[in-house]
């Protein structure tokens, strides 16, 4: 197997079957990459939204309950 091939198993069914080459396998490298990023972008959305929260407090501190 080339590194950059895919093996049979994800090449011919679907990306959620179970690979038995998870070391060498392309792909699952590329969806555990993707899982990761994806979990860090969740971390930073939610990271930016509690800055925007605060900034609208201090924006706006008559709108925090008193
Ligand atoms: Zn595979």
């Amino acid at each position: 197997m080339k590194s950059k091939d895919l093996c049979k198993i994800c090449t011919e069914y679907s990306a959620d079957a179970r690979c038995e080459h998870k070391k060498d396998c392309e792909l699952q490298k590329i969806l555990k990459e993707n899982n990761k990023l994806r979990a860090e972008n969740r971390t930073l959305r939610k990271k930016n939204d509690e800055l925007e929260t605060e900034k609208s407090w201090r924006d706006f501190p008559d709108m925090m309950g008193k």
